[in-house]
């Protein structure tokens, strides 16, 4: 890849390979589960302390925030995604 086509890549920017409209960021679904430390304060009330998330690695997708179609389902194809390494799935 010559340097003048990384320049030119960079100017147009990264179009989605489904709709077509421009993309700098993906949206990322993971499914898991949210941990909380639940405690009781001095009031009596429940509190949600110290979230965590911690997936379960049944599903990662990486969709296009304009047309929601899953583009990608692991995170080394949409960094090369987003870097213009790659332009589609
Ligand atoms: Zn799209």
């Amino acid at each position: 890849m010559s340097l003048k086509g990384d320049v030119i890549k960079r100017l147009v920017g990264i179009k989605c390979p489904k709709c077509n409209e421009d993309i700098d960021f993906l949206k990322n679904y993971q499914s898991g589960e949210m941990y909380y430390m639940f405690s009781v304060e001095s009031n009596g009330m429940g509190d949600y302390d110290g979230q965590e998330f911690q997936p379960d690695d049944k599903g990662n997708d990486y969709e296009c925030p304009h047309c929601a179609e899953t583009l990608f389902t692991d995170e080394d194809k949409a960094l090369k995604f987003l870097k213009g390494e790659i332009s589609g799935c």
